[in-house]
C-alpha cells in the first residue's frame, strides 16, 4: 500500500495547497477552537448537522494524529454527540483516511444519523477500533483506510472500493434518504450551492446549545 510517500506530510505544520490549512477560507464555518483542532460545519453538507473535527496541523488522516491529542478529540466527539443527541439523533463518526479523500488533511466527518444498519456479523468489516492506537496502528502497518463509528461500535475497512461503495450505500446514504427529503445522491458542487442555509440551521443551533449549556453552568454554579 501507500504508506511512507505521505509521511512526510505528516510533520508539516500547514501546507499551502491543502484547503483545511487556511482556515480564513472558511471561518465562517468554524463552530468551536480548540488547542488541536476546529469544529466546523462541512461547506458541503449532506444533511443538516453534518460538522467536521479537523486536525489545526496538516496529518494525512486521523491515523497519522499523535497520542497525545487523543483525549481533546474524544471530548470533541462527545460534545458533537452531546448536540446531536439533543437536536437531531445519535452520531455517525465516518474518516476517509486518505482513502477516497478530497482534502488531505485529518478530517472526522460527523453525521445526526441515528442507527445504522450495517451489520457487524457480515465479514466485510476488517478491524474493530477500541481506541485511537488501533487507527495508528493499521495506518503505520498498512497505510490507507476508511472508518466508521456508530452508536455501538467502530470499524476501520481496508482500502476496497467495492467495501467502500457498499458502507456509502449502507451507511450514508441510508441515513441521508431517511432523514431528508433527498432521493439521490447529491454532488459535492450542488451540495455546497445548496449549502448555506442548511449550515446557518446548523450554526444557529450549535449556538443555541452553547447558549443552554452556558445557561445550565451559571445555574448549577449558583448553587
Ligand atoms: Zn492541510
Ligand atoms: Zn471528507
Amino acid at each position: 500500500m501507500q504508506n511512507g510517500s505521505h509521511a512526510s506530510l505528516d510533520a508539516e505544520a500547514s501546507n499551502i495547497n491543502c484547503a483545511f490549512c487556511q482556515p480564513g477560507d472558511f471561518a465562517a464555518n468554524i463552530l468551536k477552537e480548540t488547542d488541536a483542532f476546529l469544529v466546523v460545519a462541512d461547506h458541503a453538507p449532506l444533511v443538516e448537522g453534518h460538522i467536521l473535527i479537523i486536525a489545526k496541523r496538516h496529518y494525512a488522516c486521523y491515523g497519522a494524529v499523535p497520542a497525545e491529542l487523543d483525549e481533546e478529540l474524544a471530548r470533541l466527539k462527545q460534545e458533537v454527540r452531546d448536540f446531536f443527541n439533543r437536536y437531531y439523533a445519535p452520531a455517525i463518526f465516518w474518516e476517509h483516511g486518505v482513502f477516497r479523500q478530497t482534502v488531505f488533511h485529518a478530517h472526522l466527518h460527523c453525521f445526526p444519523f441515528g442507527e445504522t444498519t450495517y451489520d457487524i456479523t457480515t465479514p466485510q468489516y476488517t478491524i474493530v477500533v477500541h481506541s485511537q492506537d488501533d487507527v495508528r496502528a493499521w495506518y503505520t502497518a498498512h497505510g490507507h483506510y476508511f472508518y466508521l463509528e456508530d452508536t455501538v461500535k467502530s470499524l476501520l475497512f481496508a482500502p476496497e472500493i467495492d467495501l467502500y461503495m457498499q458502507v456509502i450505500k449502507d451507511v450514508l446514504w441510508h441515513g441521508v434518504s431517511s432523514r431528508s427529503q433527498q432521493t439521490q445522491w447529491r454532488s459535492q458542487q450542488q451540495r455546497y450551492q445548496e449549502g448555506a442555509p442548511i449550515i446557518a440551521a446548523t450554526r444557529d443551533k450549535w449556538l443555541a446549545n452553547q447558549r443552554q449549556g452556558a445557561i445550565y453552568a451559571d445555574e448549577t454554579s449558583a448553587r
